[in-house]
């Protein structure tokens, strides 16, 4: 294990380091592909530049910096269609970080950040509802639910062209109608019953949680799930983004919005109490995830566990749904993307539930 520059390592947790790659899609190879995502960051542009201003309104230059990022990003995407190999490769993570890369040039530090308060907040109130409503499920039903929950969440992201499309045009879906439309089993991928299998055997001793979006996703979908893993003894390791990347939680964030969900549920309190849920940071500055450079501390404390969730596109399916890991590893994520839906044969908003033992 090497430790790099920027203090990362590997999870420890990947089955075949040497093999391991964490892009889905080389966007060299193919022009169609290429083609189609370099319009999918183009499309989210104009929304994204409006919540740059947005998060920078308490300084007079906010409009300023705001258009000036969004003409760079712009003019780069648009040298990346007739130079794809400007950058030596590419790929989403490559195009994702040259995104964040303009963002801090015009100091913007976070500009998803004054939304993802407004959308914790919200959140924080349905939670105690989504709790009961759990609670009062039969045991032998409550991890489906737990499962469609964390669908249901999911689709709340302002970072994916389709459901930000919906909020831009001032739609609103509730996280219980979001949770009703999941489509009835089998699913896209659809390993529910191997985990529920494994879930009616002893229940993991120990799992690292990588969590997605603030707000509904990571409140009502995520949430219940660990504290539900909490209740079946399982200490938790919830580790988020060190850096912002679109409208996911950052570990800084997750802090607090810990802590306030720990005013509202007993055994999230106890457990943040007794060291039984742990908070890591990730060290990762993407919505997508190159597993080969976590965290120092994420690796030593990954390093003994019988449990990897992924959850979200970028994580569990853009870049790692065909990685193999030396514990059970459960990927979980709605497909909010036209391209990747029919690439894996579905459509938009299919969900995926890949569970793989050891
Ligand atoms: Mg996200």
């Amino acid at each position: 294990m090497t430790t790099t520059a920027s203090a990362h390592l590997m999870l420890p947790l990947l089955a075949d380091p040497q093999t391991y790659r964490p892009n889905t899609l080389d966007l060299l190879d193919d022009p169609v592909t290429r083609d189609y995502w370099i319009g999918v960051f183009e499309t989210h542009l104009p929304s994204l530049v409006r919540h740059c201003i947005r998060s920078e309104a308490h300084r007079p230059d906010a409009h300023q910096r705001a258009q000036a990022f969004g003409q760079k990003f712009s003019e780069h995407l648009a040298l990346l269609r007739h130079q794809p190999d400007q950058m030596g490769s590419l790929n989403i993570l490559l195009i994702c970080r040259l995104r964040e890369k303009y963002l801090r040039e015009h100091r913007i530090a976070d500009p998803y950040a004054p939304v993802k308060a407004d959308e914790n907040a919200a959140a924080l109130k349905l939670l105690p509802d989504v709790l009961a409503a759990i609670d009062a499920l039969k045991p032998d039903q409550q991890l489906e639910a737990l499962i469609r929950g964390v669908f249901a969440g999911n689709k709340f992201d302002l970072g994916a062209t389709s459901t930000n499309q919906a909020f831009d045009a001032g739609g609103s879906f509730s996280f219980h109608d979001a949770a009703v439309a999941i489509g009835p089993r089998p699913w896209l991928i659809d390993d529910f019953d191997r985990l529920h299998n494994r879930w009616q055997d002893h229940p993991h001793r120990k799992a690292v949680v990588f969590v997605d979006n603030a707000g509904a996703d990571v409140t009502l979908g995520m949430i219940p799930l660990i504290r539900h893993m909490l209740q079946r003894g399982t200490q938790v390791i919830i580790t988020a983004n060190t850096h912002p990347a679109l409208n996911d939680i950052t570990h800084d964030e997750l802090g607090p919005h810990l802590a306030a969900v720990a005013r509202l549920d007993r055994v999230v309190a106890d457990a943040l109490a007794d060291g039984q849920l742990l908070r890591i940071a990730s060290g990762n500055d993407a919505p997508l995830i190159d597993l080969r450079q976590v965290s120092v501390e994420l690796a030593k404390e990954a390093a003994d566990c019988d449990l990897l969730i992924l959850e979200g596109m970028g994580r569990a399916v853009e870049t790692n749904l065909d990685a193999r890991f030396t514990c059970d590893c459960l990927k979980l994520a709605m497909i909010k993307e036209e391209h990747l839906a029919s690439m894996l044969g579905g459509k938009l908003y299919d969900v995926i539930c890949r569970f793989e033992p050891k």
